[in-house]
């Protein structure tokens, strides 16, 4: 990372954080309310979200898909195919992700995304500790955040993807963060394109930072918030791929 975005990336984490600080103190003057429900809070252990919130939260385990983590519901008979993953050819190994998003679930990944709201990682770091055997693929990894472009990120304030990349790596043992791929395409948002359509239009989005090194040894795990397609994991696996890494998962939040 050069010396100018590495100050730059700090001066917008200060950013995200002095939210979060802020935040913190207008909760002292007002008490909070569930950000999903408006009702009070119970005294389970989560900041910002209700009983009833947390029931409709639904963290992924075991049966599910390889690929992309989304869970097999009912009795698992011989090899299921996913449909997430028909068309998917991936440059990557396997996939796992903390959560459906689904109602509380997309409510996190909007509040964190589009509200600036980054003092839910406080909660999603109590899902995590739920959920032994997301932390546990992560373990020993290198993870690896989806990069926004500049521009996005300038207006966003900060990178959803690093900041759950940071929080993954402090919870979970032997992970660090290597934040080390760059965005050389601002492309449109996803959200409204069709599998085929989110392929092309990330195609050729994504390069190593200048100096970034990888090292085929490692395990390397990209981070993003949202598995839909996986057209932007696959994206940027095959920049990992064609600089010479070996093996490459991708963990996401949530599963769309
Ligand atoms: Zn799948």
């Amino acid at each position: 990372m050069s010396g100018q975005s590495s100050l730059e990336s700090l001066t917008l984490q200060t950013l995200a954080l002095s939210k979060e600080v802020l935040r913190g103190m207008r909760d002292l003057v007002f008490p909070r309310d569930c950000l999903v429900t408006g009702i009070g809070l119970d005294e389970d252990g989560h900041h910002y979200l209700s009983g009833e919130a947390v029931r409709n939260l639904y963290p992924i385990r075991s049966p599910h898909c390889q690929t992309c983590g989304f869970p097999f519901f009912g009795e698992l008979i011989g090899t299921r195919e996913c449909p997430h993953c028909i068309e998917l050819d991936p440059d990557f190994e396997q996939g796992r992700s903390l959560l459906l998003a689904r109602d509380t679930g997309r409510a996190l990944i909007h509040e964190l995304k589009y509200r600036g709201g980054a003092y839910v990682l406080s909660d999603i770091q109590r899902i995590l500790a739920d959920v032994p055997e997301f932390r546990t693929f992560l373990e020993g990894a290198t993870l690896i955040p989806v990069p926004l472009h500049r521009k996005r990120q300038r207006k966003r304030g900060f990178n959803q993807s690093l900041l759950l990349a940071e929080l993954f790596a402090r919870e979970v043992n032997e992970a660090s963060v290597a934040n080390i791929l760059c965005r050389t395409r601002n492309t449109s948002s996803q959200t409204r394109l069709k599998r085929r359509e989110r392929h092309n239009n990330v195609k050729n989005a994504f390069a190593l930072r200048r100096g970034a090194i990888i090292d085929s040894g490692i395990r390397y795990v990209l981070i993003d918030d949202v598995f839909t397609t996986g057209a932007t994991l696959n994206a940027c696996s095959k920049v990992l791929r064609s600089a010479g890494a070996g093996q490459i998962d991708v963990a996401t939040l949530a599963h769309g």
